[in-house]
């Protein structure tokens, strides 16, 4: 663990310096201050963990600076130890208003110093694993537990949200589909277990060929796919596509599963928003990816079909029937 970083803030040099030795002689890394003012200008510049400070103080008082610390709403807590000559039970209430979390009587005795620190580090991380608990569960609610894409719930939200943005800034958005093909003769020649295993190395190819932390990729259905690449136009997404294609189906050659050619086919359609267009859906979008993702199908499947070189004719046609998978 590394040291933790407490920010004192004490007018009184003498009371000052017990503190930093104390501190120092506890392996504590400390930042100093004269005064509330110039404390709360040293959080600004970078958070602290705990904060002890004095009650009465120039310029910015003890009760201020918890004040204004709890007034910035940050993703982590700072645990604040006010120092007090008096612990008249109206004090100690002002002082809990403000915001503080536990107080410490001058003159101050290390003794009690340690253990105040003590529970203030049993907050810390408690608050610290309760964090850690909440993204675990975050990111399990949002992923597929097999393949760990994301799942069909997060395309759903997300997919609304980059075609808001996309509107808004009027930067081009693509979207790949992808469907493994004859995925059924994987599972029927070499069971569950080896299906399974190919739509990890599926999606392990699709991440492979995609930008990081940029581009994501999500579970749709059984075997199919959904790739979103933003700030991306329509030739940049043929290349990714046309990579992922590659890749997967590269696959056989050092494959398990010799019997069985492993290979899948895209459909891609980008957006490209301007002033004229009406917004799409979500559902749109996805649907037109369908149409294409049925061309490369009906073509032979292994290949790439962007929704640029289909004609008019075929995508109004296909569009009135929500495609059929083939077995
Ligand atoms: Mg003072």
């Amino acid at each position: 663990m590394p040291p933790t970083r407490i920010l004192i803030a004490e007018d009184d040099p003498i009371s000052r310096a017990i503190l930093e030795l104390y501190l120092e002689s506890e392996g504590y890394s400390y930042v100093s201050a004269k005064n509330g003012r110039e404390a709360l200008d040293l959080y600004n510049a970078q958070p602290f963990s705990i904060v002890i400070t004095d009650w009465l103080m120039p310029e910015m008082d003890g009760t201020a600076l918890c004040q204004a610390i709890r007034k910035q709403a940050e993703d982590r807590y700072t645990f604040i130890i006010l120092i007090t000559s008096q612990n008249a039970p109206k004090d100690l209430i002002e002082g809990l208003e403000a915001g503080a979390d536990d107080f410490i009587v001058k003159p101050i005795n290390p003794a009690e110093l340690r253990v105040r620190l003590k529970g203030c580090h049993r907050i810390l991380d408690l608050e610290n694993s309760l964090k850690k608990s909440l993204t675990e569960i975050r990111e399990l609610s949002i992923r597929d537990p097999l393949t760990g894409a994301f799942n069909r719930g997060y395309l759903d939200q997300q997919l609304e949200h980059e075609i808001e943005r996309t509107y808004r800034y009027k930067h081009p958005l693509s979207l790949i589909l992808c469907d493994l093909d004859h995925f059924k003769r994987i599972n029927d020649t070499y069971g569950h277990q080896a299906g399974d295993d190919v739509l990890k190395r599926c999606v392990q190819n699709l991440l492979m060929s995609s930008r990081r932390h940029i581009d994501w990729v999500a579970r749709y259905g059984g075997e199919e796919f959904v790739i979103l690449l933003p700030e991306t136009d329509a030739a940049r997404c043929s290349i990714v596509a046309e990579r992922m294609r590659e890749r997967i189906a590269f696959i056989p050659e050092d494959s398990h599963y010799p019997m069985v050619n492993i290979s899948a086919s895209f459909g891609t359609v980008t957006l490209l928003p301007d002033s004229q267009t009406d917004k799409i859906s979500a559902g749109e979008l996805l649907q037109r990816a369908d149409v294409c993702l049925y061309q490369a199908k009906q073509s032979g499947r292994n290949r790439v079909v962007p929704e640029t070189e289909m004609s008019s004719e075929i995508i109004a046609d296909r569009r009135l029937h929500r495609w059929q998978y083939f077995p």
